[in-house]
């Protein structure tokens, strides 16, 4: 059988029959590869820690033509974020941006991005920035990969610069200045614009900066709408955060 390695973070792991586990890998450079590791819900096993969620590893796999999982042989830890990504007041948004991207990324997208994305997310909230911060640049960040992002400097209908406030679009297509807008709901403030696209030019270890500028909620709200807008899916591990209550 075809042998293979590959580096790659863990987005998911979940049981699979009585002591195999089945996990969901996005590799550095070529997507998402779903995986069986024989075994490695027994207590001791040779994947130890490998497959915690997010951990980076080198994984060894060999897979058959007929099959759509690969199976896993060994893997080594390259980085594990593990003490990060389990801490109580992490642990959800992580399962949410592990979501999102599992449910964003078709399994055949070759694409670095937004490997390097989770990449430095995650050494960032290691620094200890916060996760209010982080979040919001990682979902702007998902949506401008995939072309989804609305222009935050510009109306979509009369392409006059916005001075202060707009309007979103009902299909988030697109910001309306106060001259355009028809009875559009949700609003989006001079600061959250400007911090839309400032995220274009700068890592997310720089997000203190806008500690205090204005409160991160509503906008996190707003791009998770536009990302299950344009994906017409509904993301379940939204409920856990305090942002969505
Ligand atoms: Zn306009």
């Amino acid at each position: 059988m075809p042998q293979e390695s590959a580096v790659a973070m863990v987005l998911s792991s979940a049981p699979l029959r009585e002591q195999d586990k089945q996990v969901t890998l996005l590799t550095r450079e070529n997507g998402l590869l779903k995986a069986v590791a024989p075994g490695a819900s027994k207590l001791k096993n040779r994947f130890g820690s490998l497959l915690e969620l997010f951990t980076e590893g080198e994984f060894h796999y060999y897979w058959r033509e007929d099959r759509e999982w690969v199976t896993l042989s060994k893997g080594e830890i390259r980085k594990s974020f593990f003490p990060v990504v389990s801490a109580a007041e992490n642990v959800f948004y992580f399962y949410f941006l592990a979501e999102i991207v599992l449910q964003m990324i078709p399994v055949n997208h070759r694409d670095t991005r937004v490997y390097k994305l989770l990449s430095a997310i995650l050494q960032a909230r290691e620094r200890g920035l916060a996760m209010e911060w982080l979040l919001p640049y990682f979902l702007v960040w998902m949506l401008r990969d995939e072309g989804l992002l609305f222009n935050p400097e510009r109306c979509s209908n009369c392409r006059n610069g916005i001075r202060e406030r707009a309007w979103l679009r009902d299909d988030y297509r697109g910001l309306l200045c106060p001259s355009c807008r028809r009875g559009e709901a949700l609003v989006i403030g001079r600061q959250e614009l400007e911090f839309i696209a400032w995220t274009k030019s700068a890592p997310p270890g720089q997000c203190a900066a806008w500690a205090g500028r204005f409160a991160p909620a509503p906008l996190i709200r707003l791009l998770t709408g536009a990302i299950e807008h344009h994906g017409e899916f509904t993301l379940q591990s939204r409920r856990y955060l305090p942002e969505f209550r």
